[in-house]
């Protein structure tokens, strides 16, 4: 199977190179071409120049990139490359509706298409461990499976195109939660003066624990943050769960929290850091012992 990877981020580089190792990448693209380069001197895959270019030299092609409006500005150029017969994978976070539209868009065509959001960060990414949670018809889901068993170990169909990236909506409003009450029990227990390294081994696989905590609870508490889940990508997906609350008459109050605090810290200057440098303003709830951070 003949796969282009397009988008070459903090995840898109990890997933591209599982791709090439399991025989499957057939080359890539990458809008800033430094990036591009430093792939194809690792990884040895070749790098085109244009979408369209590596579309036509393709069968399948997966996209990671960021918002919305970069997803829809991929998908056009591809439909340009009369893509009739393809498959298109999109891994990057989105609403639902730019799902369905990209899916027209490429329908149009007589090319198919997956949502196909991941979730477990740079690390599961590196792993080739992802949870992919994916939309659209059955048949094409089938197809796509050796692509997406290259990148992910948990992969679920969860029905028609645009329930992948509902299902991914879910988990980040989940994700918000989760990073409100790590930063905020860490900031804790460093003004509780606990050993960090001895709290996270013991809290960390009780009922209490989580991937995030054990993951980022040692560097937040070092005031280390680099990114990791980017803190503005997260924000762009709360203000798409907001939307779709809203859409339905719903309300989402710990993610309205959270987009609140992100947009501090986006003001502030903190918008490419890790999430997890929520724990700045959990600290300063703290301000005679969690530290400075
Ligand atoms: P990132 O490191 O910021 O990388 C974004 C990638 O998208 C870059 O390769 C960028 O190219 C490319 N890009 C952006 N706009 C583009 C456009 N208009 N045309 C072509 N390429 C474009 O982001 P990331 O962390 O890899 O995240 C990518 C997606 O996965 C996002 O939707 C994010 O929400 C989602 N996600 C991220 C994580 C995580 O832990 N990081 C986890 C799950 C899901 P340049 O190099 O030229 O800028």
């Amino acid at each position: 199977m003949q796969t282009g990877f397009i988008g070459l981020g903090a995840m898109g580089f990890s997933m591209a190179r599982n791709l090439h190792k399991a025989g499957l990448l057939a080359g890539v693209f990458n809008r800033n071409p430094v990036r591009a380069a430093e792939f194809c001197q690792s990884a040895g895959a070749p790098a085109y120049r244009s979408i369209e270019e590596l579309a036509e030299n393709c069968e399948v092609l997966v996209i990671c990139v960021s918002a919305d409006a970069d997803v829809l500005s991929v998908i056009n150029a591809i439909a340009g490359a009369k893509p009739a017969g393809k498959l298109v994978i999109d891994c990057s976070t989105v609403s639902r509706d730019t799902a369905v539209a990209a899916a027209a868009r490429l329908q149009a065509e007589d090319c198919d298409f997956l949502d196909a959001p991941v979730s477990g960060g740079t690390e599961g990414a590196r792993l080739g461990q992802l949870s992919i949670m994916v939309g659209g018809k059955a048949a094409v889901f089938d197809r796509a499976a050796p692509v997406l068993g290259a990148m992910g170990q948990r992969i679920i169909h969860m029905g028609p195109v645009g329930t992948g990236q509902a299902t991914k909506a879910v988990n980040q409003v989940m994700a918000a939660g989760i990073n409100q009450a790590v930063t905020e029990a860490m900031a804790f227990a460093k003004s509780l003066d606990l050993p960090i390294d001895k709290l996270i081994e013991v809290v960390g696989s009780g009922a209490a624990g989580n991937w995030f905590v054990n993951h980022r609870g040692m560097s937040m508490v070092a005031g280390d943050y680099p990114p990791g889940f980017k803190l503005a990508l997260h924000l762009k997906d709360l203000l798409i769960c907001q939307q779709m609350a809203q859409t339905i008459g719903g309300q989402l109050p710990l993610s309205q929290a959270t987009i609140a605090d992100y947009q501090r810290l986006v003001e502030t200057g903190h918008a490419e850091e890790d999430i997890s440098a929520l724990y700045r303003l959990k600290a300063s709830l703290f301000p005679n012992k969690a530290g400075s951070a």
